[in-house]
């Protein structure tokens, strides 16, 4: 099924045709935008996890995967845009289209304007992220390039939110990362593998720790990187060695507004634009996805848990060992979930390559729930929303069962 999958052209489109773009998120609504710029109407999306006909989205309905039965594979055309992880590439619910597509080379030659969808400084990094995953399917198997890899400088933060959903809030005794384990775990991994396409450094509040920017360095220093991206939340005003870290084409600095809680973010915005870091600033939306405990499920909810996961392949490096998500990241790493080998690729081990390789691909394409799902609220669009950063002033109570990590 991938081989048949081709980069789009507009060539590709007849008289007649039907145009479905599959997906409903920003890659999807940029691909609509980029297919109408050139006067190509696009009869519906397709949105895979819903069940029922929605509303319209920028003016084209959504429609379940069910429209797709009614459809004769003859005159459609099926633009793949769903930029959802590793489902990104439907084999079921597409197999029965050999017109089907994906818009690398549409997004990467459109020049979006002003009316176009996604915050401009979020589109590249969006299309980034598309392209990467469509590259194993244009450029044939075997590589392993990741979408983006999560960098934890620190489990410490300034704030204490109650449902913060790297759990910081349970963090008792936070403490920075060991910068040389964390060097040498970045190593090993970045010598099994075809590439990353971004870094994502974060705690906590990465800023807390003062050599958090020998971290920045490296990453922005790998010429194979498209970005590397600071979260923060805007507490903090760095200076000096750490804020010349950030002054790089490659960086982007994405401040939380917490509003009066993000009590540096005015000073901390206009040092940036004094510096020429590139920057934006959002409020936040949350879902109920910060607490550790048990949730009863069925095998196959549970399965609807880890598959519709919206963070389920940001790959996670914390204190020396790779997860698969910052929830089990942080709920191993604090000892609250049974131990799981093979949800863990402990990094301060001397793999050999091929092995390390393997053992990454496993887990980075991996289909099967992890422990932490069992103990997480999950992180989809059914997930309920909760009011931001709710402050706590004690970390909140754990029951430990694993041992030390
Ligand atoms: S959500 Fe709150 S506690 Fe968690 S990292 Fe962000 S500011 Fe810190
Ligand atoms: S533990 Fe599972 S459901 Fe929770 S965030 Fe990670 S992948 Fe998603």
């Amino acid at each position: 099924m991938t081989a048949r999958i081709k980069d789009f052209e507009p060539r590709d489109v007849r008289p007649g045709d039907t145009i479905v773009v599959f997906g409903a998120g920003d890659v999807a609504q940029l691909t609509q935008h980029a297919l109408e710029m050139m006067g190509i109407p696009v009869g519906f999306f397709c949105d895979p996890l819903l069940t029922e006909d929605s509303a319209t989205l920028r003016g084209t309905p959504v429609l379940p995967p069910a429209a797709l039965d009614r459809l004769d594979p003859g005159t459609t055309c099926v633009i793949d845009a769903w930029d959802h992880t590793r489902y990104a590439r439907q084999p079921a619910l597409l197999a029965r289209f050999s017109r089907l597509f994906v818009a690398v080379s549409l997004l990467g030659r459109t020049a979006f304007g002003e009316a176009a969808p996604v915050l401009p400084a979020e589109r590249p990094r969006r299309i980034a992220h598309y392209t990467a995953q469509c590259e194993p399917l244009l450029t044939g198997a075997g590589r392993l390039r990741l979408r983006s890899l999560d960098v934890v400088v620190t489990e410490a933060c300034t704030m204490r939110c109650v449902d913060c959903s790297n759990l910081m809030q349970y963090y008792a005794h936070p403490r920075h990362s060991d910068l040389d384990e964390l060097h040498t775990a970045l190593d090993r991994l970045l010598a099994a593998v075809d590439g990353v396409e971004e870094f994502r450094v974060l705690g906590g509040e990465p800023f807390a720790n003062p050599r958090a920017g020998q971290v920045v360095r490296t990453l922005t220093g790998m010429a194979d990187t498209a970005r590397v991206v600071v979260y923060t939340n805007g507490t903090i005003v760095p200076r000096g060695d750490l804020l010349e870290s950030l002054v790089h084409p490659r960086m982007l600095v994405k401040i939380t507004d917490y509003g009066e809680l993000s009590k540096r973010h005015d000073d901390l915005c206009d040092t940036l634009t004094d510096h020429g870091v590139t920057w934006v600033s959002q409020k936040p939306v949350w879902t109920d996805s910060g607490r550790i405990g048990r949730v009863d499920r069925t095998p196959e909810e549970l399965d609807r848990t880890f598959r519709d996961c919206c963070v389920n392949d940001l790959l996670t490096l914390l204190n020396g060992r790779l997860y698969l998500c910052p929830f089990s990241a942080n709920a191993m790493n604090l000892g609250a979930v049974p131990d799981a080998p093979d949800d863990v690729i402990d990094l301060r081990t001397d793999w050999p390559a091929d092995e390390l390789r393997a053992r990454i691909e496993a887990l980075y394409h991996r289909h099967r729930p992890l422990t932490a799902c069992s103990f997480c609220r999950g992180r989809d669009q059914t997930t309920p929303t909760v009011e931001p950063a709710i402050q706590v002033r004690r970390p909140l109570p754990l029951t430990v069962v694993s041992g030390p990590r």
